[in-house]
């Protein structure tokens, strides 16, 4: 088959053949349809020190996809040829302690497709049948292919109850503007959401961000007043990696406030820990989506009105992946989506 595969450590990728992925009994072949870019496949191509510590050469990169049962392992029972399906992946232990208490999210030892083993930027992928989600066939398979990035953004925004709320999402990226849809479907008050990128602050305004603020320009201090607010926000999704982020939030936000951080921080980012203490704020850590009720989530949002496909801002035939990686390195992008319906 095809495949996008970093062949040698060094900067780039190779669309070479590659033999079919094999399936154990337990296994699901899955056809690729639509891939997605994400900022990680981003840091794989350019081969920064996170990629050089934890890649292994050969090895298909992507994580974010949508496709078709091609063929399933002799124990897969409830799953058939052609039905459509993306997937999780993480793939986890099942034997630690949070696995087998069916906190599968907070597995101790996951394992990452495109990141530890053989990723979905090929013409097949097989995993497990337990990371499998089998799709409503009503969804588009490009939105479907969004479902592991829109999955952060679930799980980070329906950790907290939303109805009637004021949401500060920091952070312009698409798992930024995707969580502006989802604050705004679960019934948020004002939405504001901060970057000071232009392109993504005009994404987020397409999307419906109560405002979209430029932080060249202006303060999340000055859009609260502008709001009529006067007590802070009840919300915060931290949704940039960057540490001046989190600490304008802890700064904006109101007493009793709950924070998911998803951003990754880095080393030695330091936190304003008084403002967490004398506000009283709940933080949570974010990573990943839960398994399986973040895309429960999704698909009933979705089937409800929940429109996460303006984000898509750039589709390429799967041949075309330089430009493709060059767009999404740019940041003047939402979602690239590859295509692998058509053949090379
Ligand atoms: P992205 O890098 O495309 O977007 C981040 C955005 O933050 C950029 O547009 C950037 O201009 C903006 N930004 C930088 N500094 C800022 C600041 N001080 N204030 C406001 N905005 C600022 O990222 P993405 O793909 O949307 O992902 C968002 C974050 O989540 C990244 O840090 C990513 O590494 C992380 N992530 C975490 C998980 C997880 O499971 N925890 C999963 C996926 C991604
Ligand atoms: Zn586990």
């Amino acid at each position: 088959m095809k495949a996008i595969v970093k062949t040698e450590a060094a900067p780039g990728l190779s669309l070479v053949d590659i033999p079919d992925p094999e399936i154990g009994i337990n296994d699901v072949l899955i056809r690729i349809q639509k891939t997605s870019i994400c900022g990680t496949d981003v840091h794989i191509y350019q081969w920064d020190d996170w990629a050089k510590e934890t890649i292994r050469v050969p090895q298909t990169v992507g994580h974010e996809f949508a496709g078709v049962v091609e063929e399933v392992g002799s124990n897969v029972t409830d799953l058939y040829p052609g039905d459509v399906v993306s997937g999780e992946g993480h793939i986890v232990c099942g034997r630690c302690r949070n696995c087998l208490a069916g906190r599968r999210h907070l597995c101790n030892a996951t394992s990452g497709v495109g990141v530890n083993r053989d990723g979905a930027f090929g013409e097949f992928l097989a995993i497990p049948i337990t990371n499998v989600w089998h799709a409503d066939p009503a969804i588009p398979l490009e939105v479907l292919s969004l479902f592991d990035p829109l999955g952060n953004a679930v799980h980070a925004a329906l950790s907290w109850d939303l109805l009637g709320e004021d949401v500060l999402i920091t952070g312009a990226g698409p798992i930024g503007v995707m969580s502006v849809v989802v604050a705004r479907h679960a019934g948020a008050r004002h939405v504001v959401i901060t970057d000071y990128n232009p392109y993504r602050l005009a994404l987020a305004r397409k999307c419906h961000a109560s405002v979209a603020l430029d932080l060249n320009e202006e303060t999340i201090a000055g859009a609260q007043s502008e709001l009529g607010m006067s007590e802070g926000f009840d919300v915060g999704l931290e949704m940039s990696g960057n540490p001046q982020a989190v600490n304008d939030m802890l700064a904006n936000m109101a007493h009793g406030g709950k924070i998911s951080l998803l951003g990754i921080q880095g080393e030695n980012a330091t936190v304003d820990w008084d403002d967490v203490i004398f506000k009283g704020l709940t933080i949570k850590g974010i990573y990943g989506r839960e398994m399986y009720e973040t895309w429960y989530k999704m698909t009933a949002m979705i089937q409800s009105g929940l429109d996460i496909s303006p984000l898509i801002t750039h589709r390429f035939h799967y041949t075309e992946y330089e430009k493709a990686f060059e767009v999404a390195a740019a940041g003047e992008s939402g979602k690239v989506v590859l295509d692998w319906t058509e053949p090379g």
